[in-house]
């Protein structure tokens, strides 16, 4: 018998009939002889109609408290509510608010870290052959006020349970089969992987592949929690995200992520001076203006350029905040480009293979493309690129990192590889 923690996204049970089918779905797993624990996000997009009617009482930003209070509501619906369809089924269903369940945060409202979780009353209703509904995406700080843990929070409400209850495994259900080497709708043979480490999620993640909020695997890498990414669709074997995988042997790179909408801003003839970079990032980040690629030149006649990347979108805030310093910092000229796009491959095996790094810049200039920028960590490297072919590179790049070839897939099941 397993103990698991199985997670729906709002979309999952957006509606009366997805949410009877979600049940059923519960149904079966406990069926199977599980013990399960479900947590649920507010219903479709239940969580964006409650901020709009704010909007329409509160002119700027709302009292942070009560926002909160708000929009805990939303999930407070789907646990009533699957908890109901589980009971017609015939099976024993209860719904638990984050507070009812232990789940104890920091007191920042609007984004509060889990602090602790003390489970007992998810226990006692396990051992009552109960299925435990949780409200995923809130808490409660230590003087009994309500929070939320920030828009897509929900992952990290499962994840955190998971360790709390230490389930044998946290099952995502999302509307993907599972984590894909790179964007199906792009290239074609995109595959499914079929497991992942927590570090390479991590970077796909915060490069933006949607399907798991960062902060929950940043949570589940911390606790070793087992995670699966998989349909609430169909039955497809999903994504494991796990500690070490066996993608290391011999695959090098596990994924291909992309970023559109990247500019460049390139900041020439600055005089050397200690501390210029620090004043130009400086006057940046007051503004919360978020810079990604930082390059600066070698020192030429006393004078060095900085060029940075950040979304295009903030550019010619960007640009203000420079003009504003300008005399300051003493530069010749600023300049700007937009259209770029940034290419990124990750993967646990690069750590120790020589020649990854050439081979994608070799591909993209094959393809009679300059690499602008680049940017890496361990187990990624990341080019800024012209984005007028974006489709062209990630498909040359699929191919050339041996992404294209089906990998013998994984058999077994979720019990094979705890
Ligand atoms: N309902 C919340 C949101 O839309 C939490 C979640 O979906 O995970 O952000
Ligand atoms: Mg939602």
């Amino acid at each position: 018998m397993s103990l698991i923690v199985m997670k729906f996204g709002g979309s999952s049970v957006g509606d009366a009939e997805r949410m009877k089918r979600v049940a059923k779905r519960i149904v079966e797993r406990k069926r199977e002889g599980n013990r399960c624990v479900v947590v649920v996000s507010a219903m479709g997009d239940t969580t964006d109609d409650l901020i709009d009617m704010s909007k329409q009482i509160v002119e700027g930003t709302p009292p942070a408290r009560e926002m909160d209070m708000l929009l805990t509501t939303g999930e407070q619906i789907s646990i009533a509510l699957l908890s109901m369809a589980i009971q017609q089924l015939g099976e024993k269903a209860v719904s638990y608010t984050g507070w009812q369940s232990g789940i104890y945060t920091e007191a920042e409202h609007g984004k509060a870290r889990i602090s602790d979780i003390q489970p007992h009353r998810v226990m006692e209703a396990l051992d009552n052959d109960s299925i435990v509904v949780v409200a995923g995406f809130q808490g409660m700080t230590e003087e009994g006020q309500i929070t939320t843990l920030g828009r897509g929070g929900s992952d990290t409400t499962a994840v955190a349970v998971a360790a709390a209850i230490k389930a044998d495994l946290c099952e995502i259900y999302t509307d993907v089969d599972g984590v894909y080497s790179t964007d199906p709708r792009i290239v074609k043979q995109a595959r499914k992987l079929p497991e992942i480490s927590y570090d390479e999620m991590l970077e796909l993640a915060n490069l933006g592949a949607a399907v798991l909020h960062p902060r929950a695997v940043e949570y589940a890498k911390h606790n070793k929690v087992n995670l699966v990414v998989r349909s609430s669709f169909n039955y497809n074997e999903g994504t494991y995200v796990k500690e070490e995988t066996v993608m290391e042997q011999g695959i090098v790179v596990s994924g291909i992520a992309y970023d559109k909408n990247i500019a460049r801003i390139s900041i020439l003839g600055v005089p050397e001076r200690t501390g210029q970079l620090a004043a130009v990032f400086t006057a940046l980040a007051e503004v919360k203006l978020d810079v990604d690629v930082i390059v600066q030149s070698g020192v030429v006649n006393g004078m060095a350029d900085f060029s940075f990347s950040l979304p295009a979108d903030d550019v010619e805030k960007a640009l203000n905040i420079i003009e504003g310093i300008r005399e300051r910092i003493g530069f010749r000229e600023v300049t700007s480009e937009v259209g770029l796009i940034k290419v990124s491959i990750v993967g646990a095996g690069m750590v120790s293979t020589p020649g990854v790094a050439a081979k994608m810049f070799d591909v993209i200039s094959k393809l009679g493309i300059s690499v602008n920028m680049v940017s890496t960590s361990e187990i990624k490297i990341s080019c800024i690129i012209d984005g007028s072919r974006p489709h062209e590179v990630i498909q040359a790049l699929h191919t050339a990192y041996g992404l294209d070839t089906e990998v013998q897939a994984f058999v077994g099941g979720p019990k094979d590889r705890r």
